[in-house]
C-alpha cells in the first residue's frame, strides 16, 4: 500500500471510483424526475422481478423464515422507497428561511445538494434492507453510490451484484462484493461520505479511516440494548413482545433486546410467560419449526456457545434452551439469569437467541446498572408508571425508544434512527436519511442596496455609533 494517502493508482476499484466522481455533477444535477426513476426501477426489482430470488437467497445464508424475510426486509425497502418518493419534491425545494433586518435587501435560503460519491458498508444479518435502504436515500439525495456488502451472506451479496447491475449505471452506482482487504480498499478512496453500518469495533475503523480525508459519517453500530421491565407491567403482553423481538432472525438483531433489567419479586412470572410464549411461536421444538432461524457462520456459532460456556461455569441458571448444534449452526431459544456481573453475556453485545436476566430492587439501580454501559442503540421500558417512563427516558441516553414494546420503532420511517456515542454517529431512515447524504448550501441573495455597506471602512465615529446602534436594535 503506497504511503502518500492521495496516490492510488495501486487501488483496485480506484478506476471504478474516478468515473463515478467524473459524472457525480451530471449526477447531482439530475431532476427530481430522474430521481423517482430510479427509485422506481429499484422498487420494481425489488418489488417484482427478483423478490423470490431474495427470499431463497436469505433462507439459504440465515434460514430466514419467509415471512420474516417479507416483513424485515423487502417491507422495509418498499416502505422506504414509497416515503421518499412522497416527500422528495419537499425535500428537494429551496428551503426558504428569515433574514435579519441588518441584513436589509437580501433574501437567504438553503438547498439539499448531493454530498457526491458516497460509500455504503452494509452487515450481514438483514442483507438488502441494511443495502439498500440507505442506497434508496443516497440516490433519492442525488449522489453516487459505491456499495460493499456483508462478505458472510454470499448467496444475497450475489444477487445484490445482479440486482444492482442491472437497476442502474455502473458510473453511478455500483457494487464490489469482498471481505475485509475490499472495505479497507475502499476506505482508502477519497469518498464524500461514508455509511457505515456494523459492529462499534469496525466502526472505529471506518471513522479513522474518514479522518484522512475529512469524509462526513453515518455510523450505524450496535451495542448492548436493554429492556427494563417495572412491577406495574403487563408481564404476560411484555413476555410476548419481548420473546417475538428477540428470537426474531435467531436474535441476529441490532435493535433486538440484548438484555432484561427486571424487578426481582417478578423475574419467575417473567420466565414463565416467556415459556408459553416461546412454545406458541416455535413450538416444544424450536429446531423443527418453520419461524425460526439460524446462525449466520460457524465463526459466530462458536462466538455464542462461547457465551453459554462463559456463563455455565460460573454457575448461572439456563432458565429456558440452551441446546445447540453445530452442523445446523442452530442454537435453541435461550434464557439465562443468575449471571455473574462479569459474565461475557452482560459484557459483550450478544447479537443471538441468548436473553440474559439482570434483576434490580429499585428504577434507580436499573437505571444506574444501564448507566455504566456504554449508550445504547435501543432502550425499550415496559411500565404503566409515568413517573418510572419519565425518569428512564429523562436520566439516561439512547438512539431510541420503545415504551411497552421493542423494535418497531426501527419502521417509522418518520423517525430518526440511529444509536449515539458507541451506538452510533448520524441518523438514517426518510428525511434523515436523506439529510446524511445531503450538504445543505446555505445561499443569500443581495436583492438590492444593502445596509451593512453603509459600514464598509473607511471607519469614521459617526459608523462606529452606527454600528453600536445596529447591535442594540438589530
Ligand atoms: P462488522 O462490523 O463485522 O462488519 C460490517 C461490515 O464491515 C462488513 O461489510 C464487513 O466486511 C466490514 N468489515 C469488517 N471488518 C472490517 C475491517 N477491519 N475494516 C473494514 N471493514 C470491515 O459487523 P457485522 O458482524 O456484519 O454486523 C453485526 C454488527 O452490526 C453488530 O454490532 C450490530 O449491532 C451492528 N448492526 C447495526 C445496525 C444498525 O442499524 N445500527 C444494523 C445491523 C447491524
Amino acid at each position: 500500500m503506497k504511503n502518500d494517502i492521495n496516490d492510488y493508482s495501486d487501488n483496485p476499484y480506484f478506476d471504478m471510483f474516478q468515473k463515478q466522481r467524473l459524472k457525480q455533477l451530471s449526477v447531482g444535477q439530475q431532476s427530481y424526475d430522474y430521481r423517482i426513476k430510479l427509485l422506481n426501477r429499484l422498487k420494481v426489482a425489488i418489488e417484482k422481478t427478483y423478490r423470490a430470488r431474495i427470499l431463497e437467497a436469505l433462507s439459504k445464508d440465515l434460514g430466514k423464515p419467509n415471512v420474516e424475510s417479507e416483513l424485515t426486509e423487502i417491507y422495509q425497502i418498499i416502505g422506504e422507497i414509497k416515503h421518499a418518493k412522497a416527500y422528495l419534491h419537499r425535500w428537494m425545494r429551496k428551503q426558504k428561511v428569515k433574514t435579519p433586518i441588518s441584513m436589509l435587501g437580501s433574501r437567504s435560503y438553503y438547498v439539499y445538494e448531493p454530498k457526491g460519491v458516497c460509500l455504503i458498508i452494509s452487515p450481514w444479518n438483514f442483507p438488502f434492507n441494511l443495502t439498500f435502504g440507505p442506497l434508496v436515500s443516497a440516490i433519492a439525495a442525488g449522489n453516487s453510490v459505491m456499495i460493499k456488502p456483508s462478505e458472510m451472506t454470499v448467496h444475497s451479496s450475489a444477487l445484490m451484484v445482479e440486482i444492482i447491475s442491472n437497476v442502474f449505471a455502473e458510473d453511478e452506482v455500483a457494487l464490489i462484493e469482498g471481505e475485509v482487504e475490499t472495505s479497507t480498499q475502499l476506505l482508502r478512496l477519497p469518498f464524500n461520505h461514508i455509511f457505515f453500518t456494523g459492529s462499534p469495533k469496525v466502526g472505529k475503523i471506518v471513522m479513522t479511516a474518514a479522518a484522512k480525508h475529512l469524509a462526513s459519517v453515518t455510523l450505524e453500530l450496535g451495542g448492548k440494548s436493554p429492556t427494563i421491565i417495572d412491577k406495574s407491567a403487563n408481564l404476560d403482553l411484555a413476555a410476548k413482545r419481548i420473546v417475538w423481538g428477540k428470537f426474531m432472525n435467531a436474535g441476529q438483531i441490532c435493535v433486538s433486546p440484548d438484555y432484561v433489567l427486571i424487578d426481582e419479586s417478578i423475574k419467575a412470572k417473567f420466565i414463565e410467560a416467556c415459556k408459553k410464549w416461546l412454545n406458541y411461536f416455535y413450538s416444544n421444538q424450536p429446531k423443527d419449526s418453520n419461524a425460526y432461524a439460524r446462525i449466520v457462520t460457524q465463526r459466530h456459532f462458536e462466538r455464542l456457545t462461547a457465551h453459554l460456556d462463559n456463563a455455565t461455569s460460573q454457575n448461572a441458571t439456563i432458565d429456558v434452551g440452551g441446546e445447540h448444534d453445530k452442523a445446523s449452526k442452530y442454537i435453541a431459544p435461550t434464557i439465562v439469569s443468575n449471571l455473574n456481573e462479569k459474565a461475557s453475556l452482560l459484557e459483550e453485545e450478544i447479537f443471538g437467541p441468548i436473553l440474559p436476566i439482570v434483576t434490580y430492587t429499585s428504577i434507580s439501580d436499573a437505571i444506574d446498572y444501564v448507566n455504566k454501559k456504554e449508550r445504547p442503540l435501543a432502550l425499550y421500558i415496559y411500565s404503566k408508571r409515568k413517573a418510572h417512563i419519565n425518569a428512564i427516558l429523562k436520566q439516561t441516553r439512547a438512539g431510541g425508544t420503545c415504551i411497552n414494546n421493542n423494535v418497531i420503532h426501527y419502521s417509522n420511517h418518520n423517525l430518526p434512527f440511529g444509536g449515539v456515542n458507541n451506538s452510533g454517529i448520524g441518523k438514517s431512515h426518510g428525511f434523515y436519511g436523506f439529510k446524511a447524504f445531503s450538504n445543505q448550501r446555505a445561499v443569500v441573495k443581495q436583492m438590492t442596496f444593502g445596509i451593512t455597506e453603509s459600514l464598509f471602512p473607511p471607519y469614521t465615529s459617526l459608523k462606529e455609533k452606527l454600528a453600536r446602534l445596529t447591535i442594540k436594535w438589530f
